[in-house]
């Protein structure tokens, strides 16, 4: 399905709750509440909606929140997912605290691999970031994804000035030992913390410059141009680095997706406000052609990209009520 931009539009990022087990400090505020469970998409209503998005043309999954391994039975709603015609791939982004136990149900289940949220190895540091996380756990995660075949292992950490921006270095030297991809992203702005995100972003220039000068030329690889994050290797390592700009330089050319938040609204764009209510015309009765109609529509009006070097930012929730 391509969009007014002829755009290939075909993933699809379904959030599958706002709730969370940490409290990150780039994500959402401290005293965030949650949605009444009543408001969200139910077990049966999200896959519908997902049946009817293959219709659409997605055919590419990734499961996130919140913390997608919060929800209530979430390994039958990968293996109900994994069995719709038309589905291709499942992925997960998880900050992996419950991973330990599920790694190895979800693989089973149809989940081929996960993004892992680490923004630090310093566990004093990573109790802050997160507000009250504990980073063991998070490590523990990772392994159990490695062990389960969840491959490849891409490790996420967003960058925030006056937290871990001192961690860069520690983070991309994984990549020497381990055959992970770790990806630096530029925090960005969104809803009622969208001031903070804005005076602590660190650019990717500077992470750049933070690891060459502590390791050595980041040597560059083939990039698709799809994928957000632009690949690098340090000398000998197993890994790779990659950083994603959507801050200094975005990359709303080779967007392929959309957004379905855990409360039924397709999200045309994660830093626009623009969105397409399915959950009420779901709920007042419409036919599956109905909502096939709307999402279709959606794709289309698909804006061309975020407006924040014009300063727009989008206002209505933070980052784990989108799905990020
Ligand atoms: N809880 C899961 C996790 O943390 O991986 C999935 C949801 S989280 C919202 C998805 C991704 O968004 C994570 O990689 C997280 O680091 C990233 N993220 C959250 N807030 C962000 C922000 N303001 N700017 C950039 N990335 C952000
Ligand atoms: Fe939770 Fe993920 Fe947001 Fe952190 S980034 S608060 S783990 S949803």
């Amino acid at each position: 399905m391509k969009d007014s931009y002829n755009r290939n539009i075909h993933y699809l990022r379904i959030s599958l709750t706002d709730r969370c087990n940490l409290r990150c400090v780039y994500c959402m505020p401290a005293d965030i509440q949650f949605a009444p469970p009543s408001y969200l998409l139910q077990d049966d209503e999200l896959l519908r909606l997902v049946r009817i998005a293959t219709s659409v043309g997605f055919d590419r999954v990734r499961l996130t929140g919140g913390e997608p391994t919060v929800r209530r039975n979430i390994v039958d709603i990968v293996g109900e997912i994994a069995h719709l015609p038309g589905i291709q791939e499942i992925a997960m982004t998880t900050n992996a605290l419950k991973l330990e136990k599920l790694a190895e149900p979800l693989a089973k289940a149809g989940v081929k691999r996960v993004n892992i949220s680490i923004d630090t190895l310093d566990v004093e540091r990573f109790h802050k970031i997160t507000r009250f996380g504990k980073l063991e756990q998070v490590w523990r995660g990772i392994l159990a994804a490695e062990h389960a075949g969840l491959y490849p292992i891409k490790l996420n950490a967003v960058v925030v000035r006056g937290y871990n921006e001192d961690d860069i270095v520690d983070l991309a030297k994984l990549t020497l030992d381990h055959a992970w991809d770790m990806r630096f992203i530029e925090m960005m702005p969104l809803g009622s913390i969208a001031d903070f995100q804005v005076d602590s972003v660190v650019p990717v220039a500077e992470m750049k410059l933070r690891i060459e000068m502590a390791c050595g030329k980041l040597e560059s690889i083939d990039w698709d141009g799809h994928n957000p994050a632009r690949p690098f290797r340090l000398k000998d390592g197993k890994g790779t680095i990659g950083f994603i700009s959507s801050v200094t330089e975005p990359f709303c050319a080779g967007c392929d997706r959309m957004r379905l938040s855990a409360d039924g609204r397709l999200r045309l764009c994660l830093l626009r406000d623009n969105e397409v209510d399915l959950l009420t015309p779901l709920r007042a009765g419409a036919s599956d052609d109905e909502l096939r109609g709307l999402m279709s529509n959606g794709v289309y009006n698909k804006p061309w990209g975020h407006g924040l070097a014009q300063n727009v930012i989008a206002e209505t929730r933070v980052m784990s009520q989108i799905g990020g």
